[in-house]
């Protein structure tokens, strides 16, 4: 075992303590005995001082030119790519992700830095004729100010890089509260920003709970933006408290996605599909596939192919590169996890293999639960309209594209969607019927690329976008200009 990380705070380009010496840990979900890191329980005070170096520093930051602001995202860009092995390893350690995965977190965080730095050079505004003679009439984009990044566990280092770097190229600050159970991989990440050389106060991190850090830095009143990824319980509250003081708030939330399988699918296709979406990141993807609605016709021959190929999965902690799946987050999501098996039981839906928390030999130390189908479901069970968070799908059987359709959409959440079919027409119209932010045609429901738009309707968020050109409408404000000559 490796000592662990002491992380501290990152405010006006210092390393410093919290107030209180009251300090937090985090540990590997795959061997509980392990201590990742340390980190402190940051108060009201510290956030008063992060907020208070990001106010600062934004005076003469938003005067920094664009493409002068985009060198340092293009900087951190190439340090990712030199600190690549050495994160993804961490990040395998702290929230349990199978290596390979834990690359392609990174990776996205590098391919954000690339496309960001880009913007600098873009950021473009429009000029539109005047009714009036000898005048122009233009828009050009501005940066808010203060931008709060609260950022949830399941992707350490791609989540906020997707906030952090088109905040910052557009010239905002920032201060990054990230989740309580990956504080090493925020710090790692910070420690690349602060390589890059950000001038001081630019970029802050403030450790802590979400109750107590998280909570004041929304409801702090020099805080512009709110930009939060989570459960949407904690977004409502975000919401809420953004709405009472006036911030500007971007929300991306929970989601209960489905995969539809027809009839006149490529079954071998539609299987690698629902195994990686179903069970990649272990299930605790805001992305990932919690449901499948099959057609009657291919129901039964598809849900044996599921079950045989879900068998040769392999349990473990994500740092050995033998293993498919690894752990559950934390203890607490487990028994949540373990939970939603006992409602399903109770309502009726059959469990085709899994069901239960595996404790197997080296597993016992760790958060496993074991890759479960569950069959039978109807569609308005619970485990069919609630986000589970692990890896666990619910088969829902349908005797029409229309049905299908009706039950991928009988949902409060609408993130992401799939749709497997031969059919060319139906791929048409589900792509304008489906209610949801994204929606692949004969791919799985995750796999989202940094130049794309990303986000959700309904209940899974509040209608901005992260990622593509469309996160710039989040982090500037438009400013029109009459220029009379
Ligand atoms: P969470 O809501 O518990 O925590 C997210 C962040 O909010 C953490 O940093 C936490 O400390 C902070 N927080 C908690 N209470 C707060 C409060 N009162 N005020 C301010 N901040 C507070 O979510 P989680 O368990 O870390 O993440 C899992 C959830 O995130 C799932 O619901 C998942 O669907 C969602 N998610 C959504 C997306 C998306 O893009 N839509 C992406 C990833 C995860």
């Amino acid at each position: 075992m490796t000592t662990p990380l002491i992380c501290r705070n990152y405010i006006a380009n210092q390393w410093v303590n919290a107030a209180s010496l009251d300090t937090l840990e985090s540990r590997n979900p795959a061997d509980n005995r392990e201590v990742v890191a340390t980190f402190p329980r940051s108060a009201t005070v510290d956030v008063d001082t992060a907020v208070a170096a990001a106010r600062k520093a934004y005076r003469s930051w938003r005067l920094v030119p664009a493409p002068a602001r985009a060198e340092y995202i293009h900087k951190v860009g190439e340090l990712l790519q030199k600190y690549k092995e050495e994160l993804a390893q961490l990040m395998s350690r702290e929230m349990g992700k199978p290596l390979t995965e834990a690359r392609g977190d990174v990776q996205e965080g590098i391919d954000c830095a690339f496309y960001n730095a880009g913007e600098g050079r873009r950021l473009f505004g429009q000029t539109t004729p005047s009714e009036m003679p000898n005048k122009f009439a233009m828009t050009v984009r501005m940066p808010v100010g203060v931008c709060a990044l609260i950022t949830p566990w399941n992707f350490p280092v791609a989540i906020p890089c997707w906030k952090a770097m088109p905040a910052l190229v557009c010239g905002n600050t920032v201060i990054l509260k990230p989740a309580e159970d990956t504080p090493a991989c925020a710090t790692k990440l910070i420690e690349i920003f602060a390589e890059a050389g950000f001038p001081e106060g630019v970029v802050n991190l403030v450790h802590g709970v979400g109750q107590e850090a998280g909570k004041a830095l929304v409801e702090h009143p020099d805080v512009d933006l709110v930009s939060f990824t989570g459960s949407s319980e904690t977004g409502a509250f975000v919401a809420s408290t953004c709405g009472r003081t006036h911030k500007r708030v971007c929300l991306e939330m929970g989601g209960k996605n489905a995969q539809i399988v027809m009839e006149d699918a490529d079954l071998e296709l539609a299987l690698e599909g629902a195994v990686w979406g179903a069970f990649g990141t272990t299930g605790q993807r805001c992305t990932a596939t919690s449901r499948l609605i099959l057609h009657r016709d291919i129901k039964e021959k598809f849900t044996a192919m599921l079950k045989e190929r879900t068998s040769k999965l392999r349990l473990g902690a994500g740092i050995d590169p033998n293993i498919d799946i690894g752990p559950i987050i934390n203890q607490k999501q487990l028994q949540r996890v373990n939970k939603y098996l006992d409602i399903a039981r109770e309502e009726g839906a059959k469990v085709l293999i899994g069901g239960e928390i595996a404790t197997e030999g080296e597993l016992q130390h760790g958060y496993f639960f074991q890759p479960t189908i569950l069959d039978q479901v109807t569609p308005n069970m619970r485990v069919a309209c609630e986000e589970i968070f692990g890896p666990v799908v619910a088969v829902i059987e349908v005797s029409s594209f229309e049905e299908a359709i009706a039950i991928l959409n009988n949902t409060p959440y609408g993130l992401s969607s799939s749709i497997y079919t031969r059919d060319v027409n139906r791929a048409f119209a589900a792509m304008r019927d489906i209610e949801a932010g994204i929606t692949y045609i004969n791919g799985p429901t995750i796999g989202a690329e940094v130049h794309l738009p990303f986000g959700g309707v309904k209940q899974t968020g509040n209608g901005h976008r992260e990622a593509g050109s469309a996160v710039l409408d989040v982090f500037t404000e438009w400013k029109t200009v009459y220029v009379d000559f």
